[in-house]
């Protein structure tokens, strides 16, 4: 199941470029593997997975060591403090820096390790309540503080959308991202770059592929639907 399934996203990708004159190289597949054991992430490396999501760090610091060392394993969820060294030397980008403190520690323990780590910010677009992020208005003071941390590469952007039954609702929260980062490349800050937006999931990527997600992160859609009561 989980090949097909890649499969099929893979085309819906393409299909959602084809649209819009993307070439679908520009966008990249994130599998998001959380709460599934290794034997089916192991399915979606055979059928041509590199590229893996998790959203906590011991799930990604116990599935390393089982999978081959060519995967790619990125850091989409909340992430504590405390926890920043176990995988700063281990992830190829994290989505999800909101706050100076969080960036304060992954520069720190990124030279420790004399690593340098591609980051997102994550932006909560819609302003809900539940979610991490910061309001669009914070992210360029932000940006600005941490641009010239040097183990800490700014790439882009980063949001999760509010989960809703019609697609088209979120267009517009991705909408908002992809400006904030024009904006934001606009102003051409040192050492920063915005060339990823991280956005969209099972329910809505390939609205969020329309809008210019360079990343969509899609877990159900190809492992299955989760099961957090294990
Ligand atoms: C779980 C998760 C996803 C994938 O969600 P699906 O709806 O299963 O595709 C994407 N992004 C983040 C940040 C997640 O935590």
């Amino acid at each position: 199941m989980v090949a097909e399934n890649l499969a099929q996203v893979q085309k819906n990708i393409n299909e959602s470029c084809n649209k819009i004159n993307r070439d679908p190289k520009e966008v990249t597949l994130i599998a998001v593997s959380k709460t599934k054991p290794v034997e089916m992430l192991k399915e979606a490396y055979d059928a041509g997975a590199r590229v893996f999501g998790e959203n906590k760090v011991q799930e990604i610091v116990d599935k390393y060591d089982q999978m081959p060392s060519d995967v790619k394993w990125h850091m989409i969820g909340h992430l504590q403090r405390n926890k920043v060294k176990y995988i700063v030397d281990k992830v190829a980008m994290i989505h999800s820096v909101d706050s100076l403190r969080l960036a304060e520690t992954i520069e720190k323990e990124a030279a420790k390790k004399a690593v340098i780590v591609p980051i997102l910010i994550e932006v909560n677009v819609a302003q809900e309540e539940s979610k991490f992020g910061l309001k669009p208005e914070e992210v360029v003071p932000l940006i600005e503080q941490i641009s010239d941390f040097s183990h800490i590469q700014i790439k882009g952007l980063m949001t999760i959308a509010p989960y809703v039954d019609n697609a088209e609702e979120n267009r517009e929260i991705f909408r908002e991202l992809k400006k904030l980062s024009v904006d934001i490349a606009a102003k051409n800050i040192n050492n920063v770059t915005m060339s990823v937006l991280s956005m969209g999931m099972t329910g809505d990527y390939m609205v969020a592929v329309q809008e210019g997600a360079t990343m969509v992160r899609v877990g159900t859609g190809i492992f299955g639907a989760r099961n957090y009561a294990l």
